[in-house]
């Protein structure tokens, strides 16, 4: 397409005659304006791609004052055209940037030089101010900060963002150098400042690509920012540099790294850092850095689970916080206190001023725990144990530590709520003891070699044998007869207690169809069953243990502990429920020696209270025992249970019991548990 051309020309015959050159010359002639107003309308209607401008015109604008306002409405290049030219003229039409200035009279490849010359300056021009239109665009709108200086470190850009990041007036970092604009500070002790109107080469540059630096802001302020930068090229000597504010990035990192390390609840240091400063503790008395003792504290409240389970989470997340609070509070600042796992918080005295002052501390925990604490208007008595291990030098991994510890800890519970306990190497010996019980038990269990022996329970009024308990027994390889009150512990805390409640379960089962089936019968059989088993469908394994034996209810008594009413009454009511509906007889073991209360055996489907033996041993001569177990058999009359007595051994007790209308008995005076074979002996006598 050919460029088109404007002629302004006030001698008709020459507008004609150039106006035919141009069309000649393949440009094509918009129009003719003789006069400076016309000019204006028919560039700004036509918009041609050139004015060839006439500066003297008659009339009372000139070709130079239509120039000018031509400009100001418009990008279209104009070239002078004129018969003579003063300095003056010339002077006045040089502030229009013309893009040509040619004398008349000019032959034909004069006028066309200078019209290509103009049109592709204009198209240059055009392109440069596009780019820059493009690059402001992009400036103001990038989310970085970008700053450019010349080879004196002098601004000759800055961007929005940049003027927003330092804090300054729109155009105002203008001219000043970086050094004056970005006051830069180290942002970790040790760490360089970015030299920035110096930078000897160009590698030197690149190092500080994302570095983070602190920005001191115009008002003073301080904003940590990422900074970039680089020369434009190596021979240059332009600096770019772009800033990010990194405030907010920084704040989540730093809850990230908080989250790593701390509890969200108690907002105590978590099980990982408590750790990392158990390690540092110990590399320190290795490496000789610090001498002395310091020791660990396994804080865990007692009953917790109860808590949780009985009250919901939301409380049980109350006194874990206000127990993190109020153990902090009495340990120095300088110690440890963490919130390890569930309700268990350890703390670290570092040092520690030998055992005695461990044991001061244990004292100040377990009575700040001990206040009443309020939570939604209920006021709760929790008690705190703990377990406590000092080292002396003997220890070399925080495993260990924590390891014994914990052994501590868990002394410390068996032993009494709220008491402490300081680990010592027989409390080793017995953790040895119990992982190698274990795995022997679980070896056992594999091989079947588990046993039950019977004991005859007597009808007082009758005298006849009207059931037996079965009670499990350990032949063990090297140490004999293992004794149920060593190893059903072990069971229970590892969990074994679920699959030997299950054989013990099958094999009494077998039994009783084998001797109902040597027309032995009318007795029942209770079989202890342990709190943890209810975690399981008992139910299911009654029900099937019945099945494969071929068995009546009838025959089957469960014994269950008050453990059992500790934790999750409502389930395991249900439970029971459904074990009495199959014909199974229920009844409480050990009764007296926990925290039974009448509303709760009033919920489980009893059939029996069986007095613990405690309070049998000495029921002759004790005047309190002889209470209690008058109360509870009265107890147990007005509730419809039938009443046994556990460990019985003489006569005199047999006849104060039968006094208080017991209904029935069980201990050594009638017949010690006994294996298969005698009480089968037993049962044919
Ligand atoms: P328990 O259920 O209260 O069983 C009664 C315990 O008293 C038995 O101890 C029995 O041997 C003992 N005993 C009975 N009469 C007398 C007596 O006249 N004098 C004395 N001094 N003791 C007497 P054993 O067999 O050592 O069992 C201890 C406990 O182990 C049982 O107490 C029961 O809680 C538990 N246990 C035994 N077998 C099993 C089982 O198969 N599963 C579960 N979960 N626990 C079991
Ligand atoms: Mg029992
Ligand atoms: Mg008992």
């Amino acid at each position: 397409m050919s460029s088109s051309i404007l002629i302004v020309e006030d001698e008709v015959l020459v507008a004609r005659d150039v106006s035919a050159r141009l069309e000649r010359m393949g440009y094509t002639v918009v129009g003719t304006a003789a006069k400076g107003e016309d000019a204006i309308k028919l560039a700004l209607s036509e918009k041609p791609n050139l004015i060839l401008m006439d500066i003297n015109l008659r009339g009372e604008m000139d070709g130079i004052e239509a120039a000018k306002k031509i400009n100001e409405a418009s990008s279209i290049p104009v070239i002078f055209c004129t018969a003579y030219s003063n300095d003056e003229v010339l002077q006045r039409a040089k502030v229009t940037s013309p893009f040509g200035y040619v004398l008349k009279p000019f032959d034909n490849r004069e006028l066309s030089i200078n019209i290509e010359i103009a049109l592709y300056k204009h198209k240059v021009e055009q392109d440069l101010s596009d780019t820059k239109k493009n690059l402001d665009a992009t400036l103001n709108n990038v989310s970085d900060g970008v700053v450019a200086a010349d080879a004196d470190g002098k601004i000759f850009l800055i961007n929005p963002m940049a003027e927003k990041i330092v804090g300054c007036d729109p155009g105002a970092g203008f001219g000043m150098t970086l050094d004056d604009l970005l006051k830069l500070k180290a942002f970790e002790s040790g760490q360089a400042v970015i030299n920035l109107t110096s930078p000897e080469t160009f590698a030197y540059w690149k190092q500080f690509s994302g570095i983070r630096q602190l920005l001191t802001r115009t008002d003073g302020q301080t904003v940590p920012i990422e900074l970039s930068a680089s020369f434009l090229d190596e021979g240059s000597n332009l600096t770019v540099i772009t800033l990010r504010d990194i405030s907010q990035q920084l704040g989540y990192e730093e809850t990230i790294q908080k989250n790593a390390l701390f509890d969200s609840l108690t907002e105590l240091p978590n099980r990982a850092l408590f750790v990392d400063r158990l390690n540092r503790a110990i590399n320190r008395r290795e490496k000789g850095g610090q001498q002395g003792e310091f020791s660990v504290l396994f804080v865990g409240l007692d009953g917790f689970a109860v808590i949780n389970e009985g009250f919901g989470h939301e409380v049980g997340d109350k006194v874990i916080t206000e127990m993190g609070k109020r153990i902090r509070k009495v340990i120095r600042d300088d110690h440890t206190v963490s919130r390890f796992s569930g309700d268990i918080f350890a703390v670290l005295l570092d040092p520690v001023d030998a055992v005695a002052e461990s044991i001061q501390v244990c004292q100040q925990i377990t009575t700040a725990v001990q206040e009443p604490i309020a939570v939604n208007d209920k006021t709760l008595n929790i008690t705190a144990s703990v377990g406590v291990l000092v080292n002396s030098g003997d220890y070399h991994s925080a495993d260990e530590m924590l390891r014994d510890a914990g052994t501590a800890l868990h002394r410390a519970k068996t032993d009494a709520q709220g008491s402490y306990v300081v680990f010592d190497n027989l409390m080793y010996e017995d953790a040895l003891r119990f992982i190698d019980r274990k795995n022997d038990m679980q070896k056992a269990l594999v091989e079947g070699v588990f046993d039950v022996y019977y004991q005859p329970i007597i009808d007082l009024k009758t005298g006849q044998l009207a059931s037996m308990e079965a009670l499990a027994r350990w032949p063990h390889p090297k140490e004999g007869m293992i004794p149920p009150d060593e190893f059903i512990p072990i069971a229970e805390a590892t969990g074994l207690i679920m699959p030997l409640g299950e054989f013990v379960l099958r094999k009494v089962c077998n039994q009783i169809r084998s001797w109902n089936d040597m027309g032995l019968d009318g007795f029942r059989v209770a079989v202890n069953f342990s709190a943890r088993q209810f975690e399981t469908d008992v139910l299911a394994l009654v029900q099937a243990a019945m099945a494969t034996s071929g068995i009546l209810p009838s025959t089957l008594t469960i014994e269950i502990t008050e453990g059992l009413a500790m934790k999750d009454v409502a389930r395991n009511a249900i439970m029971l429920e459904d074990l009495r509906r199959l014909g199974v007889n229920i009844s409480m073991d050990d009764f007296g020696t926990g925290y039974s209360s009448l509303s709760y055996l009033k919920r489980f489907p009893l059939a029996t209270l069986k007095i613990d033996r405690s309070f049998i041993k000495d029921l002759e001569t004790d005047e309190d025992d002889k209470e209690i177990t008058k109360a509870i058999i009265a107890m147990g009359q007005s509730l419809n249970l039938a009443t046994l007595a556990e460990g019985v051994e003489n006569e005199a007790q047999l006849e104060i019991l039968r006094s208080y209308g017991c209904d029935y008995i069980q201990g050594n005076y009638y017949g010690k548990p006994m294996p298969v074979a005698d009480m089968t002996e037993y049962l044919n006598r």
